[in-house]
């Protein structure tokens, strides 16, 4: 392991932060540490807003400025910016889920689409990213992925969401940027997973246009990735790969219970780790046919990614490899490392305060959940106070 623990360096960590922005962090997550906080706060949250109580305010000045660029691709661009004057890119998420309307997939397709537009020849935005369930109703990937049978306006529902694909894919490719396409619940994840093999099929030929993502808290995801390598090598197109942990883990275990089969999810902890790190080596001995963005806050695993690019003698700034993080969330690893060289894009996400709720309180679950990472940010914040204070 390295001798030199970079992301120690709070300094640099949080250079962009004034010290009234560090202290509104290091209250948030505070706050956040608090599980009956928490539970009780998202269900009063939830329930304010449906009620239309005058509540958004209140939002804006914690949680959403704090892990969101804004309400618009507009509102972001100052952050955009001051990130980037540190070597630290943004992939703008356009954050609105649970969606079930026509209108609003079409809707979701156009900011995808404009902030493809936007991201066109800024050199500080080289990613796009979206959820499949943003472009088409989750029961058809569900039924689609059971391979069950579509009725014909099924049918054409599906058509619908395979050219939404179709277009953000071919506009990601004219633009020269690359496109990320998020992993959701595994009931949905099957009919998702076809369609983005068949996009990269289509326009991963000369560099990963297109990127699927890996959840690695799936014991079966290892596999799935060596399938996948096969695939693109018979078929001669480059794989695209983000990986992750996985987000949905007590959705899966309590579906998995409910339902009566083998849950999808590993053990523990322990086991998801050595995956993670498992795909993660596999794809640094293959980076010939695979691209790869890794999304993780966690430190053992980045700093292992470092040791093996190290080993291996991969530049840096190798383009085939990414390193990102959430907006708000592990800038000790994010700004550390973009001062090594090394490429990094935080997921910067963005949309009207009401529909970006569902993000949010995940991000305040899983920091609730996973204490560790909410007590190693209240040690930075801290840390980076004294020695301003010093
Ligand atoms: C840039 C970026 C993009 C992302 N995109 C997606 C995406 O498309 N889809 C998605 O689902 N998530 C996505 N995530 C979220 C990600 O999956 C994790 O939930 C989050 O990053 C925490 O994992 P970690 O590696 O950062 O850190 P860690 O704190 O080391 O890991 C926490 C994770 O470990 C797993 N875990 C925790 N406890 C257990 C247990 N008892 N048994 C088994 N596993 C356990 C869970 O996956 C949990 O989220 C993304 C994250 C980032 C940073």
């Amino acid at each position: 392991m390295l001798e030199n623990k970079i992301f120690e360096d709070t300094k640099t960590a949080f250079a962009l932060k004034s010290d009234s922005e560090l202290d509104r962090a290091y209250f948030l997550f505070k706050m956040i540490s608090v599980q009956p906080l928490v539970r009780v706060g998202t269900a009063v949250t939830r329930f304010a807003l449906n009620a239309k109580l005058p509540v958004e305010k209140l939002i804006r000045a914690t949680v959403f400025d704090h892990f969101c660029g804004g309400v618009s691709v507009e509102d972001c661009k100052d952050t955009i910016q001051k990130m980037h004057t540190k070597n630290v890119h943004s992939v703008l998420d356009f954050s609105v889920e649970g969606e079930e309307e026509e209108s609003l997939f079409d809707a979701a397709l156009e900011k995808v689409s404009n902030v493809i537009d936007f991201s066109e020849d800024k050199k500080a935005m080289p990613f796009s990213v979206f959820k499949p369930s943003g472009f088409g109703r989750f029961e058809i990937f569900q039924k689609v992925g059971a391979r069950k049978e579509l009725s014909t306006s099924e049918e054409k529902e599906w058509q619908r969401i395979r050219e939404r694909f179709d277009r953000v894919c071919a506009q990601a490719e004219a633009a020269g940027i690359y496109l990320l396409v998020d992993a959701e619940e595994s009931w949905m994840q099957d009919a998702a997973d076809r369609l983005v093999e068949e996009m990269m099929e289509k326009y991963n030929k000369e560099r990963a246009v297109v990127s699927n993502t890996i959840q690695c808290y799936r014991w079966d995801r290892l596999d799935y990735v060596k399938v996948l390598h096969q695939d693109a090598i018979k078929k001669n197109y480059k794989l695209g790969l983000k990986i992750v942990r996985g987000a949905y883990m007590e959705k899966e275990r309590k579906r998995a219970d409910e339902l009566n089969y083998d849950s999808p999810i590993c053990r523990d902890k322990f086991e998801t780790d050595a995956h993670f790190n498992a795909v993660m080596s596999y794809i640094f001995d293959h980076l010939e046919d695979i691209w790869m963005f890794i999304g993780s806050h966690n430190e053992e695993s980045n700093y292992l990614a470092i040791e093996l690019m190290r080993q291996k003698e991969i530049a840096n700034n190798d383009p085939r490899v990414w390193f990102g993080q959430l907006y708000g969330m592990s800038d000790h690893i994010s700004f550390n490392m973009a001062a090594e060289g090394y490429n990094v894009a935080k997921y910067l996400p963005f949309g009207p305060v009401k529909n970006v709720m569902p993000y949010l309180m995940r991000r305040a679950e899983e920091n609730t959940s996973v204490a560790g990472q909410t007590n190693r940010e209240l040690t930075l914040l801290k840390k980076e106070r004294k020695r301003r204070d010093d």
